[in-house]
């Protein structure tokens, strides 16, 4: 019960920070900021700040792989990874997500193996979690809403926020595809969130009226949702797609009424990376000001994002205009001069999709100067509009010396995270 009194406390403080426009004060987010900085010095890994002499930008910018390996050091809960590991998989495998470690929940982020994160949260975390998620994707109101979260693992997070308002129910994603479809179609759910892969299957079932769910808003979460497949599923639930970008390192972005994603930048302090010439491309370095027990700290995430200016829905929130997936995804070729040149995943997409509209689905897997294409169609002629359009395309940036191979299988497995353009060279 205390839990709840707990996100009712930090629900009200958000609405609270909205009426009196505290959310946009550049001085609220600056005491934010200072608050946040002293409880730092409790982290080994940060100890060495200062907080009258040591500025933010003194910080050293992390990435994944110096977060992963000084995991013991700047986590303030004196867990270590080994503990923390053992936990997370004793949870994937049994399917049991109630195990904790005191009061702190341990999650294991999707993601390759070598490649995953570990999150530790604990209960106050938790509570302006849900606070957050309530406020800006749910829309908390009188009418009880019915929730179906697809996810690859429960975790006390969603859990936790039952009421009498809220009804969560969790599908787990790893439990063959159509043993959900009824229990779905029973529960009726109001609002859908899952990530897109898998509202593409709901969707295709419901086309074939195996599925009759009609839910009043649709949630895409943690893979990049693409312009063609959010017309795709806004035609098919006839209804509005809202996207959230979350990930291990936090909750960090969701959509506005006109369906751009904006920054949660009343919480998070966002810095940009630039990674194109013209500025218009940059790797976002995070600091989340809720995280307390494994702090993220001036974190520089490898997603692509392109900015959006002037969002006519009105939010000061930086916008985003597109995610393109990761940089481990940018397909590198040579030059006719031997150069080396880098092509957005997005141009990638963009290309083949263009090229048929027929095509249902494809994969792009760069192995050395070797492209393995896979093309789902309703006809066969699909495969070499989409090469010729992709030799055409490199041939733009004088590139020549590859070769395109078709696969009849696409890699991507349910549950995994899916990523149509990758590059295996990384
Ligand atoms: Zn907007």
């Amino acid at each position: 019960m205390f839990f709840k009194i707990k996100i009712l406390y930090y629900f009200f403080k958000i609405k609270f920070e909205r009426i009196f426009q505290l959310h946009y004060s550049k001085t609220y987010k600056k005491i934010k900021i200072f608050f946040f900085l002293k409880k730092l010095s409790q982290s080994s890994f940060y100890s060495f700040l200062n907080i009258k002499k040591s500025r933010f930008i003194d910080i050293p910018i992390i990435n994944k792989s110096i977060f992963m390996k000084n995991f013991d050091l700047i986590n303030t809960c004196g867990i270590t990874i080994s503990q923390a590991n053992e936990i997370a998989l004793y949870s994937e495998k049994s399917r049991d997500f109630s195990s904790m470690i005191g009061d702190v929940s341990v999650g294991l982020s999707s993601g390759t193996s070598g490649n995953r994160g570990i999150f530790l949260v604990n209960e106050s975390e938790r509570a302006k979690w849900v606070a957050y998620i309530l406020d800006r994707v749910i829309s908390l109101g009188f009418k009880r809403q019915k929730i179906a979260f697809f996810l690859r693992a429960n975790n006390e997070l969603y859990e936790s926020a039952k009421s009498k308002f809220i009804s969560f129910n969790f599908f787990d994603i790893y439990i063959p595809f159509d043993n959900h479809l009824k229990r779905l179609d029973d529960l009726c759910p109001s609002i859908l969130i899952a990530q897109p892969s898998i509202l593409i299957l709901l969707a295709k079932k419901k086309e074939i009226n195996k599925l009759n769910i009609s839910p009043k808003k649709i949630v895409s979460v943690a893979e990049v949702l693409t312009k063609e497949d959010k017309e795709y599923l806004q035609n098919v639930f006839n209804c509005k797609i809202s996207e959230v970008y979350q990930c291990t390192e936090g909750f960090l972005a969701n959509s506005c009424s006109e369906g751009y994603l904006h920054f949660n930048e009343d919480f998070l302090v966002i810095e940009k990376k630039y990674i194109n010439n013209e500025k218009s491309k940059f790797h976002p370095i995070i600091t989340d000001l809720l995280r307390e027990s494994q702090p993220v700290v001036r974190y520089e995430l490898n997603d692509i994002i392109t900015e959006k200016k002037n969002c006519k829905c009105g939010s000061k929130f930086l916008a985003i205009e597109k995610i393109e997936g990761r940089s481990d995804d940018i397909v590198i070729l040579l030059n006719s001069k031997g150069e080396s040149v880098s092509i957005f995943p997005d141009i990638i997409r963009r290309t083949i999709i263009l090229s048929d509209s027929r095509i249902i689905d494809y994969a792009f897997i760069q192995n050395d100067n070797i492209f393995k294409l896979y093309i789902e169609s309703s006809c066969d002629e699909s495969f070499i509009k989409a090469k010729n359009a992709l030799v055409k395309r490199f041939s733009e940036y004088n590139c020549n010396n590859f070769e395109i191979v078709q696969i009849s299988t696409n890699k991507h497995k349910i549950g995994y995270k899916k990523r149509r353009v990758i590059n295996e060279n990384i």
